[in-house]
């Protein structure tokens, strides 16, 4: 585990530990205030977050944008956004677990040095990572769980509402349901 930034960084933007080093084009290490007390994880880059190394960018980061400005959250101040994998699984399928399970340290590592109080999974394949393996997005999303002292909680993928705009509404209020609990918890 290392303790600063730098070394993490570094350590990180040479990977090699997985396959997916030879298909990116960049590292998609994460973005956001190192100091925040919400953190956001995905599953993995796409294809416009491997060409421009952020995570969240084109049409779903567009609405996860949206939906963050709603409860008056943005990448740009007071959260972090990461992946469980920080390289491009091609054709984005979902991460293989042999690539999880090498890239997890990088993800832990990172929440090592913000500390947040409240992590967002968005999607299942980080939900189950984090919350619990046989979690549900359908049936569980809003509901938070306290793990060593964080709250975490699970909620739809931004790529799966554009796929599927029925879950919106859900969607919309499981972001409430945020809104509430960063008051209850006095984080902003
Ligand atoms: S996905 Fe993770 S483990 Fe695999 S090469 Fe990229 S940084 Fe390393």
């Amino acid at each position: 585990m290392f303790s600063s930034w730098k070394e993490l960084e570094e350590s990180c933007f040479s990977c090699q530990k997985c396959s997916l080093s030879e298909t990116r084009k960049n590292l998609v290490f994460g973005v956001g205030n190192k100091e925040a007390k919400i953190m956001f994880v995905g599953e993995g880059p796409g294809e416009q977050e491997d060409l421009k190394g952020e995570p969240f960018v084109g049409k779903s980061g567009q609405l996860l944008d949206q939906y963050l400005e709603l409860i008056d959250l943005s990448r740009k101040t007071n959260i972090y956004i990461a992946n469980i994998v920080k390289c491009r699984p091609p054709g984005n399928r979902d991460p293989k677990e042999e690539e999880a399970q090498m890239c997890i340290s990088h993800l832990r590592n990172q929440v090592y040095l913000i500390r947040p109080k409240i992590i967002v999974c968005l999607g299942r394949v980080a939900a189950q990572r984090l919350i619990s393996p046989d979690f549900r997005v359908t049936k569980q999303h809003g509901e938070f769980y306290e793990k060593n002292s964080v709250y975490m909680m699970g909620t739809f993928h931004p790529s799966a509402l554009l796929r599927n705009p029925g879950n919106k509404p859900d969607a919309l209020s499981d972001f409430q349901k945020l809104r509430e609990k960063i008051r209850e918890l006095d984080l902003l």
